[in-house]
Parts: C-alpha cells; sequence; structure tokens
C-alpha cells in the first residue's frame, strides 16, 4: 500500500492539478456506463494532458505493478473501460488536433478528441474523415481505434483498422511506439500499429494517430424504404449498388425496434402510413448533381421489381436527418422495455435471411414470447440482434435465462462461419464465451503478443484475454 501510495503521490506531483482527482463525484461519471450494465471503482482519476505525462504514468505504474484502465469516451459496449479497482487514467485532456494536411490527406488528432471534432475539422479543409456511428458525438478516436469500431460506412471506407495511417502509443513500460507516419505505403517489417487497432487497450495507451481523408462527396442523398423481408433487404442491396455505384449506407430496422422507436422515443416519425414488416434505410454520394434522378430511377425500378413495398426519397436535409435519428434510436428505444440480451453478430450477408429465421426461433425457444429488435449493418452482414424479455417474464427470471440466450443466438451466428462480435469487441462481457469459442492456437498467438508487450499484465487486466 506504501509503494501505491509513493507511486501515485510522484505522478500527482508531474503531471499537477489538473491532471488528477480523488475526488468520488468527480470520479463517479467515469465509473459507470450509459446503459447502466456496468460499474465500477477506481483509487484515482488520472488525466494526462501530453504523451510525457502518460509515459511517466505508465512507467511508474508499471514499476509498481499497478494495474490500469484507459477510458476514453466512456460509450464502449462491452464494459472495457471500466475500471474494477484500477487505476483509471482518462485521455480527456489529450484533446489536440496537432495538424491537417489537405495534400496529403491526413490529419493527426490525439486520443481524447472526439469524433466529430475531426469530422469538422475535415468538412472545413473540404475533405471527410468518413468513420460515422451513433456515438460519434462522444466517442473519442483512442477509443474508436481500440475498439477498431465500424459504424454505417464500412462497405464503402472500411473499419476504423482501413482508416488509420499512423499512431503514437505508450507501451505498458512507459516506452513510445513512435509510428505517426502519413504513409499510404511502407511494407518495413511487421505493422505493428495495427496490433492497437482492436486492442481494447490491452496493449498500450494510443495517444495520437493519422487518419486517413476522403473526398467530401459532393452530393448525398438518403432513402427509406418499406420492405416485406430481410431477403429483399439483401437483394435490394446489390441492385443498387449496381445501378447507382454510390451506396454509402445500407441499414435495416425490423418492425418491433420501429415500433418501440416511435413509442419511447420523442420525435421519431415513419413516413410511411402503415408499418412494414422492415425499413431500410439507405445513404447514396456521389460527385454528380444528377445523383438524385439517379437514385429515383434506380427505387422506382426496384419497386416495379417487387423489391419493395414503398420507398420515400428525403426531400431536404431535416427529413434525412429524420431518417437517420430514427435508425440511430434504435438501441436508446428498447430501454423503457426491459432487459435486453444484446447482439452484435455478423455472418455472411447472403445468410442474413437465414440467420434471422434460425435466430428468431433458437429465441423463441429460450424464452417463448420475447420480443426481438434487429437492426443495423445490412450491407456488412452485422445485425444487432436484441432480444428483449416476454411481457408476461419478470426481469428477474429473464435476466437468468439471458446466458442461455447468448449462447443461442451465437452458436446460429457461427453456424455460419459468423463472428460473435461484429464490431463492439469483447470487453468483459463477451470474454469467458470468446475464450471458449476461439481456436486454442489463436489464442496461444494472442497470449503471446500480450505478453510480449505487457509482461506484468497491468493494462486492461480484466480485458479479452
Ligand atoms: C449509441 C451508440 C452507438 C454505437 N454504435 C456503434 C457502431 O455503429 N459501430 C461501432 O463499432 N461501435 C458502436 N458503438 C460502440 C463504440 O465502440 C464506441 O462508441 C467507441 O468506439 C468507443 O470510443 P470511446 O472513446 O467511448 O471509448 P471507451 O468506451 O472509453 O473505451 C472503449 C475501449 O477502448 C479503450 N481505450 C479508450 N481510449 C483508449 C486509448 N487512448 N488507448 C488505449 N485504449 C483506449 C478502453 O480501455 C476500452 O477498452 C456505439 C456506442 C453507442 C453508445
Amino acid at each position: 500500500m506504501d509503494a501505491q501510495f509513493s507511486t501515485l503521490t510522484r505522478i500527482k506531483d508531474f503531471v499537477g492539478p489538473q491532471g488528477w482527482t480523488e475526488d468520488p463525484d468527480l470520479i463517479a461519471p467515469h465509473l459507470i456506463e450509459w446503459r447502466d450494465r456496468w460499474s465500477g471503482t477506481a483509487p484515482i482519476l488520472l488525466m494526462p494532458a501530453s504523451t510525457a505525462e502518460a509515459q511517466m504514468i505508465l512507467s511508474q505504474c508499471h514499476e509498481a505493478g499497478l494495474a490500469v484502465t484507459t477510458q476514453g469516451g466512456n460509450t464502449g459496449l462491452v464494459g472495457a473501460q471500466i475500471p474494477r479497482g484500477e487505476v483509471l487514467i482518462s485521455t480527456k485532456r489529450l484533446n489536440a488536433i496537432r495538424s491537417i494536411d489537405p495534400v496529403d490527406d491526413a490529419l493527426v488528432a490525439e486520443a481524447g478528441v472526439i469524433l466529430t471534432q475531426v469530422q469538422d475539422a475535415a468538412r472545413q479543409i473540404g475533405k471527410r474523415f468518413p468513420l460515422s456511428l451513433a456515438s460519434e458525438g462522444s466517442a473519442t478516436i483512442g477509443g474508436l481505434i481500440s475498439t477498431n469500431a465500424g459504424g454505417v460506412h464500412v462497405r464503402r471506407h472500411g473499419m476504423m483498422r482501413a482508416q488509420i495511417l499512423g499512431l503514437e502509443a505508450v507501451l505498458p513500460n512507459g516506452s513510445l511506439y513512435e509510428g505517426l507516419s502519413a504513409l499510404r505505403k511502407d511494407n518495413t517489417g511487421y505493422d505493428l500499429k495495427q496490433l492497437f487497432i482492436g486492442a481494447e487497450g490491452t496493449l498500450g495507451l494510443v495517444t495520437a494517430a493519422t487518419l486517413k481523408l476522403v473526398a467530401q462527396p459532393r452530393h448525398t442523398t438518403v432513402a427509406l424504404l418499406a420492405l416485406e423481408t430481410p431477403a429483399q433487404a439483401v437483394e435490394l442491396l446489390h441492385r443498387l449498388e449496381a445501378e447507382t455505384a454510390a451506396v454509402a449506407a445500407f441499414e435495416v430496422m425490423n418492425h418491433l425496434g420501429v415500433t418501440l422507436a416511435l413509442k419511447n422515443i420523442a420525435n421519431v416519425r415513419v413516413p410511411f402510413s402503415d408499418l412494414s414488416p422492415w425499413l431500410a434505410l439507405v445513404e447514396f454520394e456521389g460527385p454528380n448533381a444528377d445523383l438524385i434522378e439517379t437514385v429515383e430511377v434506380a427505387l422506382a425500378s426496384a419497386l416495379e421489381a417487387g423489391l419493395a413495398l414503398d420507398a420515400v426519397v428525403a426531400q431536404n436535409e431535416a427529413q434525412a436527418k429524420s431518417f437517420w435519428y430514427l435508425r440511430e434510436e434504435m438501441s436508446a428505444c428498447q430501454k423503457p422495455e426491459g432487459v435486453a440480451a444484446k447482439h452484435d453478430v455478423s455472418v455472411p450477408v447472403s445468410k442474413i435471411p437465414v440467420f434471422l429465421t434460425l435466430a428468431d426461433a433458437a429465441a423463441e425457444k429460450v424464452a417463448p414470447g420475447a420480443r426481438i429488435v434487429a437492426f443495423g449493418h445490412c450491407s456488412d452482414g452485422n445485425i444487432h440482434y436484441d432480444v428483449i424479455q416476454p411481457s408476461a417474464m419478470s426481469a428477474e427470471t429473464y435476466k437468468a435465462l439471458v446466458p442461455q440466450m447468448n449462447e443461442a443466438i451465437h452458436d446460429v451466428a457461427m453456424s455460419f462461419n459468423g463472428s460473435i462480435s461484429a464490431e463492439h469487441g469483447i470487453g468483459i462481457s463477451r470474454r469467458d464465451e470468446f475464450l471458449r469459442r476461439e481456436p486454442e492456437a489463436n489464442l496461444v498467438l494472442m497470449r503471446a503478443i500480450k505478453a510480449s508487450f505487457d509482461p506484468k499484465n497491468i493494462m486492461n487486466p480484466r480485458v479479452l484475454l
């Protein structure tokens, strides 16, 4: 305890009064996740304002064998950012955009910069950082890197992994990985930066990254389509891609999800008089002013071919935003309905319809009357498949069934060679299942990598492995 006390005293002296707090009221918001699924404790909150301060903190913690948890915007969905007694390091003061270069198409942001700040900075020079997800007003660059976040533009622009040119990270012993390159090509040995991406804070503390910018699309348009089946959605995706070459996002929502959004979320609107079994939200982008005509022609021919029941193209930005608002509230709208077993699965796109049929049957078997909200990134085969407690069942009874429900839904995804975590990560919520399902040879390799970066296991020690 004395060693811990003197280690923390040295750190406090180094980072100064702005760089730490032990005030429980100030620490409290960092100890709870927004859905109230995870809560924790931390003896101290450290807030380094520079890479050098982050290095000092980690070198001291390493020497004393003090475990740490790193936190960005606290929007992660698998509990990895919530400490359970570890020293908590927040990146909120690592908040500078260090540089932006329109010729290199590169922006260097520190780990605590919020995604919308990066998007705005890129927009100001006529460029774009195309990562986009519902938590973009709070999620940080460090967190998005560490979870290899996906979002709605993955089919066209890839996940976070594909959008990073370079990276700087403090290793668990305080030394620095200096890889802040803006190079598009570099075949000099192992691509070490990729190891930090998706590592969920277990290999080091990311302090900054070079992000890849793309051209700002000159024209965008958004359509909402009423569909009968998920099979129509898959066919429609390919038809619209072929006919417009402009599909940037293709999201789906089932009937119950839309119903609950209308019921539980203020200002949600749907432009159809009858609610169809599925809705698809399609965003198009392209360089030509006739994009909207191209889209309307493609939608008309899809309707004629019986691939949709109805379609509305947003007439202005406000309507486009209202379509997106509906999609973004798919998760929050479930909260008043009770306990939900949430799944972030992916399967090959062609298998989405059969996955949904089999998963519905599996869920019904575990908890008859369970209510299913299925939505997400159809164009990536990534479905957020949430199973809410049956109306007639108590929350306590359903909670006891959640592990069985998770197992059943994940078994269906795995039967198509799918994934039990398409974009949210493993964290602590999926750790046991991941360790059970992952082939032993893969785990041996991952543990060897972890041990070589973090032999004392001080970084996010309860996470992933
Ligand atoms: C409403 C909502 C919608 C979402 N939609 C999507 C979606 O469409 N697609 C998707 O992929 N995800 C989605 N997410 C989850 C997404 O993973 C997180 O929003 C985001 O990636 C985490 O960023 P954060 O800054 O909040 O990180 P945190 O939640 O603070 O941390 C997440 C993980 O990253 C680690 N970490 C954070 N910063 C660093 C750092 N600097 N160095 C090392 N490790 C670090 C933490 O230890 C933890 O393991 C959504 C979340 C919400 C709340």
